[in-house]
């Protein structure tokens, strides 16, 4: 079989576009992944023993406003009614995160208005008298004053970057939400947002169906790079320090680890992610997968839940991390991409990005248009 187009990787980003080419353009895809598995970080799967479906590398939460994104996934699947909303404990106490009127009454045992509770906030930003944050602790002092921080946000913080605040540049946060309101929606801003009602790996199993489409599961793309001969394009959505050999060296990445428990309980916390702001908590949040889909009937004698730790990882590339030095080495790499005909580099390994699901499937539509199919037209 002969093959137009060649894309490595069965993520949101290669399988949109092997959709595009294979349905719009009649065109014969090859999708290699060296994963066992499609759908890239957002596969999902079910526990045996519970029957309970989970995300494999995450939560993951679909939520959009771009009625392109939603009309196209909506084609390869229905979303149940979830709507995410993420709690904080510390000290033993739980508190709505971003936070919220209800977090900062709670928190200070108080019951200010919406007005009084941004001038009580204010005064606690302007004991501080940070006007220039140094670092990634005074930044978020000077968003949302010292006691907030400590509470919340700093031992948390610690033990997501592996590294004290203090040590870490104000970049890494551009801002810290707050809420005067007592809305407690995570995504707030979200006109569509849910589950898929069968899972993700479903809506990828539909993407991938078609005749022209051949799906090849535990093919490195670095392991056969001289075999393959593509006569239109490579679409890589790997890492793309990896794509130029590292010449410049390697991005960093942030990595999340997840340890897996079956409780024989219905419910353990109430919630499908919780935050766990002290230090001494080892973890950094525990999911649990029930609660994504509050439609489907599971057990009531068993549910799983995930423990979070995170990790410097360069081999499992997770989140990005914003420092002026991996900011450099990928505009440098970008620039080698530039030079490339035959290959197109994308997703949120290629451009080295966090993108939320549907700013990856636009960003495919995207490429599709402009650099496909303007060109068969
Ligand atoms: C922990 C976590 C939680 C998240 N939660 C959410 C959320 O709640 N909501 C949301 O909207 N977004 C979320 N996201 C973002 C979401 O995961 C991404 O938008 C999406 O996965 C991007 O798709 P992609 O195709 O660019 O990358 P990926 O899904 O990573 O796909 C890239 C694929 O390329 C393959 N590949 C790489 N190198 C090679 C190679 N050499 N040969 C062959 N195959 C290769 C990989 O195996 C992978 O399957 C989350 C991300 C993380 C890290």
């Amino acid at each position: 079989m002969k093959f137009n187009y060649l894309i490595v990787g069965a993520g949101f980003f290669g399988s949109v576009l092997a959709e595009r080419i294979a349905n719009e353009l009649n065109s014969k895809v090859l999708v290699i992944d060296k994963n066992s598995h499609i759908g890239g970080n957002c596969y999902s799967e079910l526990d045996e023993k519970s029957g309970i479906e989970f995300h494999r590398y995450g939560t993951h939460i679909f939520h959009t406003s771009s009625k392109k994104v939603w009309d196209y996934i909506t084609r390869f699947t229905e979303f149940n009614s979830y709507h995410h909303q993420v709690l904080t404990t510390h000290k033993n106490k739980v508190y709505q995160m971003p936070i919220n009127l209800e977090t900062i009454n709670s928190f200070y045992n108080l019951n200010l208005n919406p007005y009084d509770a941004k001038e009580f906030l204010k005064k606690e930003i302007e004991k501080e008298g940070i006007k220039d944050p140094k670092n990634l602790e005074e930044k978020a002092i000077s968003l949302i004053g010292r006691s907030l921080y400590e509470a919340l946000i700093k031992s948390y913080t610690f033990k997501q970057w592996g590294k004290d605040p203090k040590e870490l540049p104000p970049s890494i946060i551009t801002r810290l939400p707050l809420r005067y309101n007592y809305r407690e929606d995570y995504f707030v801003d979200a006109r569509w947002q849910g589950i898929p009602l069968e899972g993700y790996t479903k809506v990828f199993e539909r993407m991938l169906n078609s005749p022209n489409i051949h799906v090849e599961l535990n093919c490195d793309y670095f392991k056969y790079r001289n075999d393959f001969n593509v006569r239109e394009k490579i679409i890589y959505t790997g890492p793309i320090d990896q794509y130029f050999d590292y010449i410049y060296g390697n991005l960093e990445w942030r990595t999340v680890k997840f340890q897996k428990e079956l409780i024989e309980i219905e419910d353990y916390q109430g919630t499908s992610v919780m935050n766990y702001g002290d230090i001494e908590v080892p973890y950094t949040r525990i999911h649990e997968p029930r609660h994504l889909h509050p439609e489907r009937r599971y057990t009531k004698q068993k549910t799983v839940i995930f423990y979070e730790k995170s990790e410097y990882d360069p081999i499992n590339p997770y989140y990005p991390i914003n420092t002026e030095r991996n900011h450099t080495l990928f505009n440098q790499y970008k620039e080698l991409m530039q030079k490339e005909n035959k290959v197109i580099i994308g997703g949120r390994l290629g451009d080295y990005a966090y993108y939320d699901m549907d700013k990856t499937i636009l960003a495919a539509l995207k490429c599709y248009e402009d650099k496909i199919c303007k060109k068969n037209r």
